[in-house]
């Protein structure tokens, strides 16, 4: 057989390019849109940066970027020679979204080629600086965009957010098995708009109660931890400065920071 057809024959090779500027990428991914995946990212960014490491955030949600409202930020950013694009800066943490490079009212009707161009704009042409950290909020599903991501950049790991209705779970065991087979490690599993605390400091199980920790369980993932449904993660959320970042003392930023610790001692970064 000739090289050219032996060539045409052998599976594909992706060759994993690493993201310049970070020690660590962590993907922060879920299998529905509206769990709380981005709101979970960048309270986690700002949890990380409380435990003094340096943090910058991917916004990869091509459909339905968040970071710039989270942030409350909506300037575009500088390009370096014309080639390079430098990330913003928000209470100390770097930020690059698609949603500061396109208008917030144009509707993402990207096709797939277009889609994968623009996450390899992002991934492969952003100066990140110095950073222990890269956390990156991924659109939601497993598509092209994940497919890229997964395929051709290297990642450090992958946490799974989860609503814990059933419905919702039986997405998230696809994206299991998506990280799996692509050899993507997964850090753990976390649960979000877990229960409710009422006033009187009784719990109510809204969604249902501990699908997310069995479904860890069953796949032998970790389980990194339950977060309440809370006014003030949503409303710190609109007001553009996460939870974390403006009230790190809060039961749930500890939450985060308890996650935050779990994730920087698996890369035993200390
Ligand atoms: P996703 O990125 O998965 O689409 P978002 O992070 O944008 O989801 O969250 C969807 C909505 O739910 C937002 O309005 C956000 O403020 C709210 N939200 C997310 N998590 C919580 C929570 N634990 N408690 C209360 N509201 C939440």
């Amino acid at each position: 057989m000739s090289e050219e057809i032996k060539n045409k024959f052998t599976p594909k090779k992706f060759v994993k390019n690493p993201i310049k500027g970070t020690k660590c990428t962590l993907m922060i991914s879920s299998a529905k849109g509206g769990v709380g995946k981005s709101t979970f990212a960048v309270n986690l960014a700002f949890a990380l940066q409380n435990i003094g490491k340096k943090v910058g955030i991917l916004d990869a949600d091509i459909y339905g970027p968040s970071l710039p409202k989270i942030l409350g930020l909506n300037e575009k950013p500088k390009n370096e020679g014309g080639k390079f694009l430098v990330p913003l800066e928000k209470f100390g943490v770097q930020c690059i979204s698609i949603g500061f490079l396109v208008d917030e009212n144009t509707p993402m009707i990207w096709r797939g080629p277009m889609v994968i161009s623009a996450i390899k704009t992002l991934t492969q042409k952003v100066l990140w600086k110095d950073l222990d950290f890269l956390i990156i909020d991924m659109p939601p599903g497993t598509g092209d965009s994940q497919l890229t991501f997964a395929q051709e950049i290297k990642v450090d790991g992958a946490i799974i957010i989860s609503t814990p209705q059933d419905l919702a779970l039986a997405d998230v065991k696809r994206g299991i098995q998506m990280f799996d087979k692509t050899g993507i490690k997964i850090l753990g599993l976390v649960d979000n708009m877990s229960f409710f605390k009422g006033d009187d400091g009784k719990i109510y199980n809204i969604f249902g109660e501990g699908g997310v920790q069995k479904t860890a369980n069953e796949f032998k993932k970790e389980f990194l931890g339950k977060i309440p449904l809370n006014n003030k993660l949503r409303e710190s959320a609109d007001q553009g400065q996460p939870l974390t970042h403006k009230d790190p003392k809060n039961e749930i930023s500890l939450i985060f920071e308890n996650i935050a610790k779990k994730i920087n001692s698996s890369f035993n970064k200390d």
